[in-house]
């Protein structure tokens, strides 16, 4: 019989890129799907609450977290020709960044404009990551899970997993309820360059390979971006929020500056970065946390501060936002 091992009492202050302190109760590292099974049958005799951890990359964490936190740590990843696509077969516990680097480095295409960003594969649907005009339900071929409640394993098609900006089924109607264990992503050998987003294009040559887009998506977001290993961050931490056609009218007859970008249903999606700059929040500092003087969007931490202070801050920022704006802000993390 398969065991569940586990530590306890865990220190999880440096498995977050925020670098919160936060403790777990109990913690385990499943590395195959007979492993994370026995963790979550191990959960249900002991009745913990099971809390699922990738690389903490978009999480806010408690002082302390009651139960299970179960990382998985199945890092097997494989590739399978299909006609003039290859799927690629990964799991949950492959970094994704480094997955990216790997396939541009065997010439593939689909995911090159997703370079650099923080965390594992398994997280990577929840919030159906994206930068650059590219978002991972533009590649996902389907998704495997495994229930909480019974260990049972089902396959989730892109169709199902209902994604939108930043939205997925793992955040409403299965959140809590499955553990993404595998994606099968789409990927091809045929140049697909999608530069339309910001420099890129000015950047490369007419016909570059992914690996150059890759590596050129690094180099623009390192200079836009804090890097996490030097400056606790959890990169975006407001949504772009959207508003309706109407008020989006009425803000830029206001705001003619105001970033704005219709989208196919209607609503207009307005640049949250922008709205806390114009409202004099870039670079101002909270006592351990501030907005960072680059990008106004993303709050850092400089040491020494918990959640319940960051999310103070980020009320404060936001209602600054609604009293300028009248525009609500929407958290983008998740609180654990
Ligand atoms: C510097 C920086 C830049 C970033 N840039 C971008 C960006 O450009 N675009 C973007 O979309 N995001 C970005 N992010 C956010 C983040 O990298 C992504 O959301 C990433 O997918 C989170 O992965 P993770 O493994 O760290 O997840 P975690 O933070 O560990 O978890 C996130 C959520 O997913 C759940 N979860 C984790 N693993 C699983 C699993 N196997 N099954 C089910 N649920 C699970 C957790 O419970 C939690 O609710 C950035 C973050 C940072 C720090």
């Amino acid at each position: 019989m398969t065991i569940c091992h586990r530590q306890a009492d865990v220190d999880l202050s440096l498995a977050n890129t925020l670098q919160l302190p936060a403790k777990a109760q109990f913690l385990c590292l499943p590395a195959t799907l007979k492993e994370l099974q026995a963790c979550l049958f191990q959960a249900h005799r002991e009745a913990l609450t099971v809390h699922l951890l990738g690389g903490g990359s978009n999480v806010l964490l408690p002082d302390y977290l009651h139960g299970l936190v179960i990382h998985p740590a199945m890092t097997q990843w494989w590739l399978e020709p299909q006609g003039d696509t290859l799927l690629a077969h990964v799991g949950a516990g492959v970094n994704w960044h480094s997955l990216v680097m790997a396939t541009v480095e065997k010439g593939l295409w689909g995911i090159e404009n997703l370079a650099l960003i923080p965390g594992d594969c398994g997280a990577a649907p929840v919030q159906n990551i994206g930068a650059y005009g590219v978002e991972l339900a533009d590649v996902l071929d389907s998704v495997q899970v495994m229930y909480l409640a019974d260990g049972q394993l089902a396959w989730l098609t892109a169709d199902e997993c209902a994604f939108g900006y930043r939205e997925s089924i793992f955040k409403s109607e299965l959140s809590g309820q499955v553990v993404i264990t595998r994606l099968v992503l789409r990927l091809k050998r045929q140049a697909s360059p999608r530069l339309g987003y910001g420099d890129l294009a000015q950047r490369l040559d007419e016909h570059p390979s992914s690996l150059e887009v890759a590596k050129t998506v690094c180099q623009v977001r390192r200079e836009k971006l804090p890097d996490p290993g030097q400056l606790a961050n959890a990169g975006s931490f407001f949504k772009n929020p959207r508003v309706s056609g109407e008020q989006a009218k009425a803000l830029l007859s206001a705001f003619p500056h105001l970033p704005a970008f219709s989208q196919p249903d209607g609503t207009v999606k307005l640049a949250a970065g922008w709205l806390i700059e114009q409202c004099g929040l870039k670079g101002a500092r909270f006592g351990a946390f501030g907005v960072h003087h680059r990008q106004a969007l993303v709050l850092v931490h400089f040491g020494g501060g918990n959640r319940s202070e960051l999310v103070a801050v980020a009320e404060h920022i936001a209602a600054e936002v609604k009293v300028h704006f009248g525009v609500s802000l929407e958290i983008e993390p998740r609180l654990m």
